[in-house]
């Protein structure tokens, strides 16, 4: 070596390769061991892994407690086990993918992430949170979600990082169309849908005790889960009727009967409900 503290010293570099009798024979492990093993390394009771990251280029994860504080990346342990062959993947999939909130800043994340993990381990998808739905992409989110059968929980937070005094209040009956759309065509009812989707900062309103709330959830506040259940009644009703409009727009397309305008005149019907199969 010509620098550093070795300097004038000779450098010997062995690379030791087991033998083929000292690796570990993994798979030869009962499954329940094995199962074991894929908990203790890849489940986080009450986690959250957050997906941002730009609309092209890499996906990031990032890994919350369950008192949402960011956990640093070598804190956590490793996921590579899953890629070490196919049959440790598809055993190890379930500890990663069911036991998790898997977040989305966006829909079109959401889309992007799907289609990398394909149906396959979609399927074991139990919770999912989106904050932002973008018209673009949110069909194809939704249908590409619609094969997770155990997902049970699902969280749409659509405004809810807009500057406080934005107000901006969106039409949720048509937010939620697509939504109900791509899960209903996988065979869920809408009770069914209804039931597991959580809305946050969907509501303003006051409280004397707490003062001023978006709905978020988190308070034990009884004004804000009240307005929050008002909410729901009205929106279900909304979702309802949305959904009834765009079935029946739906069968006179397919009737090809006309339709008469908000104007009162008669024009051929064109399918802008988005309930197209
Ligand atoms: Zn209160």
């Amino acid at each position: 070596m010509t620098h550093g503290p070795y300097a004038g010293l000779h450098v010997l570099v062995l690379q030791p390769e087991p033998d083929e009798h000292e690796k570990f024979p993994f798979l030869d492990l009962p499954a329940e061991i094995r199962n074991m093993i894929y908990s203790l390394v890849l489940e986080r009771p009450g986690y959250h892994i957050r997906l941002s990251g730009k609309h092209s280029g890499t996906i990031q994860t990032f890994w919350y407690n369950p008192k949402g504080r960011y956990i640093p990346r070598d804190q956590i342990y490793s996921t590579s086990l899953m890629r070490v062959n196919k049959q440790i993947s598809v055993e190890s999939t379930p500890y990663l993918f069911s036991r998790h909130t898997f977040e989305f800043t966006d829909s079109t994340m959401m889309q992007r992430f799907l289609e990398y993990l394909g149906p396959e381990r979609t399927k074991s998808l139990v919770s999912v949170v989106v904050n932002q739905q973008y018209a673009i992409s949110i069909r194809q989110a939704y249908d590409l979600l619609s094969v997770a059968t155990s997902l049970t929980k699902l969280e749409i937070t659509t405004s809810y990082w807009y500057p406080y005094g934005a107000h901006i209040l969106l039409e949720w009956p048509s937010v939620l169309l697509p939504v109900f759309h791509s899960l209903c065509s996988a065979g869920r009812s809408r009770d069914e849908v209804f039931d597991m989707i959580t809305i946050k900062g969907a509501v303003r309103g006051s409280c004397p005790e707490h003062g001023t709330f978006r709905i978020d959830l988190d308070k034990d506040c009884k004004n804000e889960i009240k307005a929050y259940e008002n909410f729901r009644k009205k929106l279900r009703d909304d979702i309802d009727q949305e959904i009834d409009k765009a079935e029946a727009k739906k069968e006179a397309i397919k009737r090809g009967s006309p339709v008469k305008t908000r104007a009162g005149r008669k024009t051929k019907a064109v399918d802008y409900s988005g309930m197209e199969d």
